[in-house]
């Protein structure tokens, strides 16, 4: 069988190193002319890690990533810590896999060096598709085409092949903006961080910080606030006074930790609701391209991580005259998790940004209560192992 993935990102990477693990000729058509990803940090959970070790990539991963010792929550003006869960030798113990703190362009580059060179195809902008009952043909905006018995849309948020299958559909402006940053660890060693992952949450804003970098050479940060302010491109430099503004009355540690980065970038965050379907004929869905979400379960690449590994399970089984069948089970089974974490997202998105009051309180003495080792309430999502599911 021959698979054509559209896009390079983490959920197109993972998808090609899973089929081809699965002996199916995977190839990669990406529209950037090199391999790039945003300067920030990505949490990966076990669910993702597991599947990531599996595809012989353990080792590599441990050299660059960062294993927290925990997560905390604190209130947004006096730091009072509102919970602490342990992570480390915690969440591998109960979930078979590490939670880590990854660079993206680290990541990035662990899943491009495991695949072969010759399978990625730079410089290739989706720009159409036609379905044949035997194959689907592409073009791209070099006027060069390709076929396939299966294409994958992994091109993200904007994806065209979903358009192309699906037809124009705009995503949702959640009302919330994004500051990140990324500072190098010795400006902030007076703080005394732990390596854990540490969440503010305060009224209409909340505030994130973990170390990345092997060895955790930076803390990355990300400032949360509710504006209306949207560009076209999404992601657009920030003035890192904007985000201190954006923070004043917050407790000094978050005014110490953004005032450290040079340079801010700003990112308008968009979702969409979950798609009634992501497959038609011999063309399917995944990633951002099928569930675009929030990151406020950090979930958006660890999802299509997964997607990558249902999907391999179910093509390796299929027939290639009848890959409808495998690709619409392939949905089946994601479709409800990944919408799960969709709609989960939005709903962080409100409790973290709850003002002081009785709603907080309430959220703030849930919290308290539910603090045993390790997330409990995260088990659904962390000790799920969807290969092992497709095994049996
Ligand atoms: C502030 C923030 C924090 C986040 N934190 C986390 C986190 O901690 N954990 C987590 O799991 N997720 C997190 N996410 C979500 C995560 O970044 C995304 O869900 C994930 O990167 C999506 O991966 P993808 O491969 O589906 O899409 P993308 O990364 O968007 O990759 C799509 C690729 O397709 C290419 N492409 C697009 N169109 C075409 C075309 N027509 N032809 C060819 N190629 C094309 C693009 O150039 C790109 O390389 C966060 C997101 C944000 C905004």
């Amino acid at each position: 069988m021959r698979v054509i993935v559209v896009g390079a990102g983490i959920g197109g990477l993972t998808a090609a190193l899973t089929l081809r693990r699965a002996g199916i000729d995977a190839q990669v058509f990406e529209q950037a002319t090199e391999l790039r990803e945003v300067g920030a940090g990505i949490q990966i959970s076990p669910n993702g890690t597991r599947i990531l070790h599996r595809l012989g990539l353990a080792e590599t991963l441990r050299k660059v990533a960062v294993r927290p010792v925990a997560v905390e929550v604190h209130r947004w003006d006096n730091g009072r810590v509102l919970t602490r869960q342990l992570l480390a030798d915690v969440c591998e113990r109960n979930f078979g896999a590490p939670y880590y703190h990854l660079h993206r362009a680290d990541l990035l580059d662990v899943l491009a060096e495991a695949l072969p060179k010759r399978t990625l195809h730079l410089d290739h902008r989706c720009v159409g598709l036609i379905q044949h009952a035997d194959k689907v043909e592409l073009k791209f905006h070099n006027g060069l085409t390709a076929d396939a018995d299966v294409v994958v849309g992994a091109d993200g948020i904007h994806s065209t092949v979903r358009e192309l299958i699906l037809g124009p559909e705009s995503p949702h402006f959640s009302g919330h903006v994004a500051y990140r940053g990324l500072v190098p660890a010795e400006r902030l060693a007076h703080l005394g961080l732990e390596k854990s992952a540490f969440s503010w949450w305060g009224p209409d804003h909340h505030f994130v910080h973990y170390f990345v970098g092997a060895g955790g050479r930076y803390m990355n940060w990300v400032a949360i606030a509710c504006g209306e302010w949207r560009i076209e491109s999404w992601t657009a430099r920030g003035e890192v006074a904007d985000a201190l503004k954006e923070f004043a009355g917050w407790h000094p540690q978050i005014g110490a930790i953004i005032g450290a980065a040079d340079t801010t970038n700003r990112w308008a965050l968009y979702d969409r609701d979950p798609l009634p379907r992501w497959t038609v004929g011999r063309v399917a869905l995944m990633g951002d391209g099928a569930h675009a979400m929030l990151p406020y379960m950090a979930q958006g690449a660890v999802q299509s991580i997964e997607d990558a590994a249902v999907l391999a399970k179910c093509l390796e089984r299929a027939d290639v005259r009848d890959v409808g069948a495998a690709l619409r089970r392939y949905e089946e089974i994601r479709r409800p998790r990944a919408s799960r974490c969709q709609t989960g997202s939005r709903s962080n998105g409100v409790m973290y940004h709850l003002a002081d009051g009785e709603e907080q309180r309430k959220r703030d003495s849930n919290l308290g209560a539910a603090a045993t080792a390790p997330l409990p309430q995260n088990s659904w999502l962390y000790g799920h192992d969807v290969e092992a599911e497709l095994d049996c």
